[in-house]
């Protein structure tokens, strides 16, 4: 063998070695939402990638099934959702486009958190359309729960620890330090949003509902009429009524709907208070965590 092509081998087998290194490095994950990729990321840390489809600064309920999402998924390991029909309107088309036999519904690379954590608001009995876009299988706004979100984390731990056996213990590690410090920060803001003293708050739909109750704040008046109908304006009448009637002291409306629809209550009842917060992972600057969002959120319903 002369110099020239001992050379060429060599290269040769340290290529393939790359490339099956590279083959088996990394799990690939995709997310439809951001608070579920941060989750993801924060049991995976540097043995996964994971991406979200879905922007922070995003209506979950309506994104646009590109094709460079499909392109996405195409090469996933595993995908991960909340389901309970949120995505429904985007992510069947997207995995569709995808021809992806590996995150085809009931695969081990397809996983729904949503139904796993006990949804609130299941509609029992029929449901028709007049009723605005209903979730039977119950409200689908789960992560913004902190202690809904710690089980999220062991739920996709134990998924990625089956796809990836050789770091099982590290995926499981990780999940449950989440789990624990997300538990050890409820208490304090449990205890925070108690000091505050409110106990009523109205929202524009009802993306707040696994924070308010874990929180103990009843939420009496939602903004729109029906859920994913824009408010109305005797609807809005109702709403100052029961503001007024129930001394409910904030409006908190998630950022991607219009704000200026609280002018109107603002000026028939001066006292409430209304901000704007951001609903998810990078719905705005400085939401990197799930611990900043919910920072965020127990800021303003403390008011500052
Ligand atoms: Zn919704």
């Amino acid at each position: 063998m002369n110099k020239t092509k001992s050379i060429s081998l060599v290269v040769l087998i340290l290529t393939a070695l790359t490339f099956s290194n590279a083959a088996q490095a990394k799990l690939n994950v995709v997310t439809t939402l951001t608070d579920l990729r941060s989750i993801t990321s924060e049991v995976g840390k540097d043995l996964i990638t994971v991406e979200s489809i879905a922007k922070g600064t995003q209506d979950p309920h309506f994104i646009e099934a590109k094709p460079s999402f499909m392109l996405k998924m195409s090469k996933a390991d595993l995908v991960i959702s909340i389901g309970l029909d949120l995505e429904i309107g985007w992510l069947p088309s997207i995995l569709q486009g995808a021809r992806n036999p590996k995150i085809a519904v009931g695969q081990p690379g397809n996983l729904e958190v949503g139904p796993m954590v006990e949804p609130l608001e299941v509609v029992k009995g029929n449901i028709s359309r007049s009723e605005g876009d209903v979730h039977p299988f119950g409200n689908p706004h789960v992560t913004l729960d902190p202690i809904r979100a710690g089980q999220i984390a062991v739920i996709i731990g134990k998924r990625l620890a089956e796809l990836d056996a050789e770091h099982a213990t590290q995926y499981q590690a990780n999940a449950s330090a989440f789990d624990t410090r997300m538990k050890e920060k409820t208490k304090l803001w449990q205890a925070r949003v108690e000091k505050s003293g409110v106990k009523k708050a109205v929202s524009y739909h009802k993306t707040l509902t696994y924070f308010f109750s874990r929180f103990n704040i009843e939420n009496p008046a939602i903004l729109e009429p029906k859920p994913g109908i824009p408010p109305t304006s005797g609807h809005i009448i109702d709403v100052i009524k029961i503001i007024k009637d129930q001394k409910i002291p904030v409006i908190l409306v998630e950022n991607y709907f219009d704000p200026t629809v609280t002018n109107k209550i603002k000026s028939d009842v001066p006292s409430v208070r209304s901000a704007t917060v951001a609903v998810a992972i990078d719905g705005a600057p400085k939401i990197d965590k799930m611990d900043d969002l919910y920072e965020a959120l127990i800021k303003s319903v403390e008011g500052k």
